[in-house]
């Protein structure tokens, strides 16, 4: 927690520098699992331009609707949420956990 009195516009940009700096070290310690429901998901590639740490991409299979669905590549999601919040279709669960 970071308690400081802004009283000039330097005081505020270090403000937010600290903020930001928190934020990062609370991500970077974050954990996260990502769960797609594939028969939800019609490969719209929003998830995949959303995610900042770049794990999902569409696959190659085909759901029973005939879209390629998307999947989590990679082990670095932090858990940020961003997939499952833009997802129109909401067929992502997103779990995060502290290490
Ligand atoms: S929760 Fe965040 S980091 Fe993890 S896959 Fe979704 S957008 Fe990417
Ligand atoms: S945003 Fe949703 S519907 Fe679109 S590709 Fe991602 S999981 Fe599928």
């Amino acid at each position: 927690m970071l308690y400081i009195i802004c009283n000039s516009p330097k005081n505020i940009i270090f403000v937010i520098y600290e903020y930001l700096t928190e934020v990062n070290l609370i991500m970077a310690k974050a954990k996260g699992k990502i769960v797609i429901n594939t028969e939800m998901c019609k490969g719209c590639e929003v998830c995949v331009v959303a995610c900042p740490q770049k794990c999902i991409s569409i696959g190659d299979k085909l759901n029973l609707k005939g879209y390629a669905y998307a999947i989590q590549d990679a082990t670095n999601c932090v858990g940020c949420a961003a997939c499952g919040i833009v997802c129109p279709d909401g067929a992502i669960t997103v779990y995060q956990s502290k290490e």
